[in-house]
């Protein structure tokens, strides 16, 4: 009988990664899933504090006055506000919006908390749930409630803050491809793309398996539009009364979408071993297995420090298999009565190679095995993103490509930034949008894939997204 290739939500769910909730919108983040996010919060949280940021809470509750104070934010963020209308049993003289991002409850303190240049810059990261009304949730892609960092800072100078802007970006870029073996094209969103309230938006896009894209996180210049609004102001060393220049940047639980989607097959997840909550899995073939030798393998996996789960559950080796090449484990070990006797491990890894070593001779190559394992799966993915990226200069020539809503991966074409384009682009080929200016492309000459005006700079890329 052929297997049925799951989908997407499917998958999520199958291999144990979350499951729907009795509440609309939102998920459970089973603890598959969840062990993903603290391992991606780990070494985050360490590249924020070794850049100089530190953690803080901000409340969850917004009076609707804080939100209503930044036009274009309000404008961007109420039609997917939650509202708190009444509390205590009594209705609230005034409003409280549930946080879909922290900039107008944080920057309202930051106006007390900066008076002096000797206050900034001043870098505060906060993990947290945000709550984002959702009508068509997808799990970990957009939910209602959802789970990320958020990073404000604020500096004396704009060349300071467009350092912070870039930098947070680039963290965010190596740590997707070094951890999530995700290459990303790291650039500038269009006007009509960006962020409510924002100057500019720069953001990292990555192409997933179904060759639609995912915008993986953004970091935002705010320039000086929220220090005017908030009044955060501070004295220079002349003595002069200065607005602060800020930034705001975040990734979110998103993050364990994109590395289910970008390395995905049809057997299932392929998860990069360094944040896959097992990195090892070991299947004693049947319960007559020397126990003794299960748990010597089981010393060295903890002596090398991996993370591994031992399969004891009375289920075929079959069905084993299956089971933990859906959930995307990096390294299969199988033990039988045959390699007890031998002292060896047969191991599969879920790229399909297959070793049949000594014990000694396995766990001094292990660390290499799991190395090249993350190592290829970037190299996959690289290619993959090559293979599918189109430079394109005729607007028929884009649209047959994403003909019948079809997703066709990246398009690189010169665009004029116009809304109108834009919009023209959007439904002329089933839902194309821009992601980015790509920060890393030369600049040339051309004409707008739409409207044919000049365009002098750097190409766009377009792409159906999630
Ligand atoms: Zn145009």
């Amino acid at each position: 009988m052929r297997k049925k290739i799951l989908n997407y939500d499917e998958l999520v769910r199958e291999a144990g990664f979350a499951i729907n909730s009795p509440t609309k919108g939102c998920i459970v983040i089973l603890e598959y899933g969840y062990k993903i996010w603290e391992i991606i919060q780990r070494r985050l949280d360490q590249l924020i504090k070794d850049t100089g940021h530190s953690n803080v809470y901000f409340p969850l509750f917004i009076p609707e006055s804080l939100m209503n104070k930044e036009k274009e934010h309000v404008e961007g963020f109420s039609p997917e506000c939650a509202v708190v209308t009444h509390g205590g049993g009594v209705r609230l003289q005034e409003s409280l919006i549930v946080r879909p991002t922290s900039e107008t409850i944080m920057y309202e303190t930051y106006r007390t908390l900066i008076t002096s240049y000797r206050d900034l810059p001043l870098k505060y990261n906060q993990w947290a749930n945000v709550v984002r009304w959702e009508k068509r949730p997808r799990p970990f892609l957009r939910t209602t409630e959802f789970l990320w960092q958020e990073g404000h800072t604020a500096h004396a100078t704009q060349e300071e803050s467009i350092e912070e802007v870039l930098r947070m970006l680039n963290i965010y870029k190596t740590f997707i491809e070094e951890y999530l073996a995700i290459p990303v094209i790291a650039g500038r969103k269009s006007d009509n793309e960006k962020f409510a309230g924002a100057v500019a938006t720069y953001t990292v896009e990555a192409l997933m398996r179904d060759k639609k894209a995912l915008q993986c996180g953004t970091s935002h210049d705010l320039g000086q539009s929220f220090s005017k609004v908030f009044e955060i102001k501070f004295q220079d060393k002349e003595n002069k009364q200065q607005y602060v220049w800020q930034t705001s940047w975040g990734v979110s639980t998103r993050l364990i979408g994109a590395a289910i989607m970008a390395h995905r097959d049809d057997k299932g997840v392929i998860l990069p071993p360094l944040i896959a909550p097992y990195q090892v899995v070991v299947i004693p073939i049947n319960n007559l297995v020397n126990a003794e030798y299960i748990v010597r393998i089981e010393k060295e996996l903890k002596d090398k420090g991996l993370r591994y789960v031992i399969d004891n559950r009375d289920e075929s080796a079959g069905s084993k298999f299956n089971k933990w090449e859906l959930k995307g484990v990096p390294i299969r070990l199988e033990i039988g009565d045959r390699e007890c006797e031998r002292q060896t491990i047969s191991a599969t890894s879920r790229l399909g190679k297959k070793v049949n070593t000594p014990i000694n001779e396995f766990f001094n190559s292990i660390d290499s095995l799991l190395l090249n394992f993350q190592n290829e799966l970037f190299v996959r993915a690289t290619e993959f993103q090559k293979t599918n990226t189109f430079d394109i200069d005729q607007f028929t020539e884009f649209k047959n490509l994403f003909g019948q809503g079809k997703s066709s991966g990246f398009v690189k074409a010169y665009f004029c930034g116009s809304k109108e384009c834009e919009d023209t682009i959007k439904s002329e080929t089933f839902g194309v949008t821009s992601r980015c200016i790509p920060l890393d492309e030369t600049n040339g000459e051309g004409s707008c894939i739409c409207c044919k005006k000049d365009v002098n700079g750097k190409k766009t890329i377009f792409a159906k997204a999630y």
